[in-house]
């Protein structure tokens, strides 16, 4: 039951797609960067999303938790309607976990502090049980020992490992990921993309984008090619990587793989 005056906390809808997208449309000035997109994410799925630089991909995830506003088109979250002025965003977005290319850690705080701080501001937790889920967390990402070192004094692998066991401290349904790995030195990216299947294997809902093709094979269960704004071509990773239909997608496969 929801008091007069605060905004009710919008429950998840049992049996709705994780995400939905339709139509969805945004423009930055006179560059139209999503020309009607259309697309879902189903509970437990892993959906890749592949493209050539400036295609949108960014743009389309941020506006999955609204970090863009867009112009027209819906998008719904485990059945809400983030666009709704009444939806509660925050309520919304805690259930979300970003993971950025930039792995954004506050580095003044140690790794346990990082992932600590959201836990007591955002969800209010004690103290005690915001450590211990971190502890567990970051045990889950490899890096227990890890827990008073500052950011600086690890490598980007570990830092990016540090972001997602901060992400999931936050108990998300679903974890959204803009090139995880693109910042990285090579050998670094298999310590990441390996907790990411973890994650994968466990069931946890995740939209990635990613140029590591040998991952959305793997790991993905549908793979969204984008290109100028639209998506060109969707469908089982080792079908579309193996068979792509559209000439675009044969143009970039053809440049990357
Ligand atoms: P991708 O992630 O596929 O490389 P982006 O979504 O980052 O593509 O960008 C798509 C287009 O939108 C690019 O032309 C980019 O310059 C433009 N763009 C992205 N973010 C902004 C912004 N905040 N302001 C203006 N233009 C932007
Ligand atoms: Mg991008």
């Amino acid at each position: 039951m929801s008091t007069p005056g605060t905004p009710a906390v919008p429950q998840p809808v049992a049996g709705a797609a994780a995400i939905r997208v339709r139509a969805l449309h945004k423009s930055f000035g006179r560059n139209e960067v999503l020309k009607g997109i259309d697309f879902h994410v189903d509970q437990g799925q892993v959906v890749c999303v592949i493209g050539p630089s400036g295609s949108g991909k960014s743009t389309l995830l941020r506006c999955v938790n609204r970090l863009e506003e867009p112009d027209s088109g819906q998008i719904i979250v485990e059945g809400i309607d983030i666009c709704d002025p009444e939806t509660d965003l925050d309520a919304v977005r805690a259930r979300i976990g970003m993971v950025f290319q930039q792995f954004n850690l506050f580095p003044h705080m140690t790794v346990l502090q990082n992932l600590v701080v959201a836990q007591r501001k955002v969800l209010k937790r004690s103290k005690a049980e915001a450590v211990e889920t971190a502890r567990a967390n970051l045990a889950k990402v490899g890096l227990a020992e890890k827990e008073k070192a500052f950011p600086g004094h690890l490598s980007g692998g570990q830092q990016q490992r540090v972001a997602i066991a901060r992400a999931l401290s936050m108990n998300p349904d679903m974890m959204l990921f803009d090139e995880p790995t693109s910042a990285l030195d090579p050998e670094l990216v298999g310590d990441v993309l390996d907790v990411m299947k973890t994650l994968a294997s466990e069931g946890m809902t995740m939209m990635v984008v990613t140029h590591e093709m040998g991952f959305a094979r793997e790991v993905g269960d549908k793979l969204v090619f984008m290109d100028g704004g639209v998506i060109v071509e969707e469908g089982d990773p080792v079908e579309v990587l193996a068979n792509p239909r559209h000439e675009r997608t044969q143009a970039f496969l053809s440049k990357v793989l």
